[in-house]
């Protein structure tokens, strides 16, 4: 194998991107490829209609004071709203929650979060229902916020996982688009697109990485994957990975989180109307929504976990119609007149360069990030959100594990 370049990096998502503009700044040469049409992998923005931009991918600057991609949006020009921590605003049909009930509420969670706490702090990996607090009057809120955060549901995640994530309380959206500010900073690196890696012959002397478009030879192998399309075989390695890193990528599986966003042909909303309100129907899986975030004309719901995942193969239509009767349920049927025929509903499980939305370490596997991080015999190395202990799920948690693995193979 003769290197052509110090070092392939696969996949041009956030890690990716960090890691090639890392390797520019060491000095090292790079070849980025890339499976799809575009740079930014889950971090992506579209335009419900001109000017208004939607996010598909990741949304907030999480604990935006530990996060590079402040600094880059002020650099580039682009805007965003210092958010703190979130407010729920929560419907139960037409009816707002009292702010007793909220207090109730967060109170059940907050107690959630020491539960956890504590049964890491004991290094109990367990599944997190197993330590949440199952009776409470709000446990269907509960479970659907942990669905949200990490994409599964409480019996899928594990305690020391979710105890480990460094939450700032600082969310800050970006106006233009998240997905718009990474492709932006990542726009001055030269990526091979639409080269999907199909194989890579790996040995002392070097990677060489089989893409649709040609073979490409380096030093070293930078994979930024997701852990499902990993452990999914679509890329073959020869000779394989070790059993222990397939083991990893599988104890840490993406699950799903999309979006379901729906233009509105007016502001169908009072002057009262909250901009993000948790909507509930008696019985049945709650919806957080955005309305007219950045006071953009269209409406964004989310949803997780396994119900998430029954949504997005029950396809998007039903989805739109899921939050369709929750606004209705809300705000009453007069806003099915100010709902438009434009939608935008994503379907990250089907994806066929992610397969998920992001991961979670199973309940008992809150070691494996470091596992799938950890490079093989120096020459192939590993970055991207499932490597992150800290900032796991999250863009800037990819970029940071993307650095990182740089600066591994430099002072080699
Ligand atoms: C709906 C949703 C909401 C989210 N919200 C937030 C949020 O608000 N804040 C936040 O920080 N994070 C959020 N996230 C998570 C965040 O988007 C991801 O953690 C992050 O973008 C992952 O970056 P990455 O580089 O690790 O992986 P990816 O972005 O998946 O990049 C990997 C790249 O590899 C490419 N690839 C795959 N296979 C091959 C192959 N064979 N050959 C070549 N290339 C290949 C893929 O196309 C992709 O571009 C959200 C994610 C989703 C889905």
């Amino acid at each position: 194998m003769s290197a052509d370049v110090d070092v392939v990096i696969v996949g041009a998502g956030a890690a990716g991107l960090a890691a090639a503009k890392a390797a520019q700044g060491r000095g090292l040469t790079f070849h980025l490829i890339e499976a799809a049409h575009r740079i930014g992998g889950r971090a992506y923005t579209e335009e419900m209609a001109p000017g208004m931009p939607m996010d598909l991918g990741c949304h907030w600057m999480h604990s935006a004071s530990l996060n590079p991609f402040p600094a880059i949006a002020d650099r580039l020009g682009f805007h965003y709203r210092r958010d703190g921590a979130w407010r729920m605003n929560g419907f139960m049909g037409a009816r707002r929650l009292t702010e007793a009930e909220h207090a109730e509420v967060h109170r059940g969670m907050a107690g959630n979060y020491a539960a956890i706490a504590k049964a890491a702090a004991r290094g109990e990996d367990v599944a997190v229902s197993e330590v949440m607090d199952l009776d409470h009057p709000w446990v269907a809120l509960h479970a659907y916020w942990f669905s949200l955060g990490t994409s599964h549901d409480p019996d899928e995640i594990s305690t020391i996982d979710v105890d480990a994530y460094n939450d700032t309380d600082e969310n800050w959206p970006v106006r233009e688009g998240y997905g718009a500010l990474v492709a932006g900073w990542g726009a001055d690196v030269p990526v091979t697109l639409n080269a999907a890696a199909t194989r890579i012959r790996w040995g002392s002397g070097g990677v060489v990485v089989e893409t649709v478009k040609g073979n490409i030879a380096g030093r070293r192998l930078l994979l930024t994957v997701s852990t499902n399309l990993l452990a999914s075989g679509r890329i073959a390695f020869d000779p394989p990975l070790p059993d222990w890193k397939l083991a990893a990528a599988g104890a840490l599986p993406l699950g799903v989180h999309n979006r379901i966003g729906i233009l509105l042909k007016r502001n169908p909303f009072g002057p009262e109307a909250p901009t993000s309100a948790t909507l509930m129907l008696d019985g049945e899986m709650p919806i957080a929504t955005q309305l007219r975030p950045f006071g953009y004309d269209y409406v964004v719901g989310v949803t997780g976990g396994r119900h998430g995942a029954w949504l997005e193969r029950a396809g998007a239509a039903a989805s739109v119609d899921y939050l369709t009767e929750r606004l209705v349920g809300a705000f009453g049927s007069d806003i099915r007149a100010a709902l438009s025929t434009r939608s935008i509903v994503t379907a990250w499980a089907g994806d066929p360069w992610t397969l998920g939305s992001y991961s979670s370490a199973s309940p008992g596997a809150s070691d494996q990030r470091a596992v799938l991080a950890r490079p093989i015999d120096d020459i192939l190395f590993f970055a991207g959100e499932a490597c992150s202990v800290e900032f796991a799920g999250t863009a800037h948690g990819a970029y940071l594990t993307a650095v990182a693995a740089v600066e591994g193979m430099a002072g080699l």
